[in-house]
């Protein structure tokens, strides 16, 4: 299996292995605001951690992470073109498989102005993107997030994250790959099978988002479990924990 979202930075070692006991293989560890991203030295330094350290701490319990970089809307530092200025040369990296997460939060004219730059930036390098939805005003600002990408990056290069009932329908329309965030105080694993149920598992990918917030780093084999208990199909199981996510990835 793969978890196709998680913050490996926030958690402890010991997650990585009960996640490798419970069939998990590799996960894509993503660039978010772990800390308060005063400037751009600890922006930097955090994605120095991510494709580093947390990647031998995953690796030693039998997990390979694959890594995420960019600007994520609660990190604008105020030297943030200087982040942007490093940002390709360390896309270039091997161990980077997309950029991200990216997207909006309060929809504030930076936020904008550099969620757009990295969608353009991400398409002159033919990269793949994850594109972040939050949890306030989330359809409206999910709205907001899809006519952005429309007017940047090829759709069917971008995962839309944390997709729930509420924007359902958008995600649906917009043609990319779907993020469906198993975690506490979002999706249970229950809701994420009805809503595989209802709209098919072509185009989504599970994922935990597990993080310093509410988690589970079970959450993709337990929604798996679900989905059997369901009597969905192992085509459909293994579509949505694994190749979905590996063909987009190319991991
Ligand atoms: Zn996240």
């Amino acid at each position: 299996m793969i978890d196709a979202h998680i913050h490996a930075d926030c958690r402890p070692y010991e997650d990585f292995e009960k996640m490798a006991v419970a069939g998990i293989e590799s996960a894509v560890t993503l660039a978010h605001d772990p800390l308060r991203m005063s400037n751009s030295a600890v922006v930097l330094d955090h994605f120095h951690r991510i494709l580093n350290n947390d990647r031998e701490r995953a690796a030693a319990n039998g997990i390979e992470l694959f890594v995420a970089l960019g600007v994520h809307p609660r990190s604008i530092c105020p030297d943030v073109d200087l982040v942007l200025a490093e940002l390709p040369i360390l896309l270039e990296d091997e161990r980077v498989v997309a950029l991200g997460e990216v997207g909006l939060e309060t929809v504030r004219d930076e936020e904008e102005a550099i969620f757009k730059d990295q969608l353009q930036l991400a398409d002159e390098l033919s990269m793949k993107v994850v594109v972040h939805t939050p949890r306030r005003n989330k359809r409206e600002v999910t709205e907001r997030t899809l006519s952005i990408i429309a007017e940047n990056i090829d759709p069917t290069r971008v995962q839309l994250d944390h997709v729930d009932t509420s924007i359902i329908d958008l995600a649906l329309e917009f043609g990319g790959l779907m993020g469906l965030t198993v975690q506490p105080l979002k999706v249970s694993p229950l809701e994420a099978v009805e809503l595989l149920e209802e709209y098919g598992c072509e185009g989504f990918v599970l994922d935990s988002d597990m993080s310093s917030s509410p988690s589970d780093p079970l959450s993709v084999p337990k929604t798996v479990h679900q989905m059997k208990l369901a009597g969905l199909g192992n085509e459909e199981m293994e579509m949505v924990s694994h190749r979905n996510a590996a063909v987009f990835y190319g991991i």
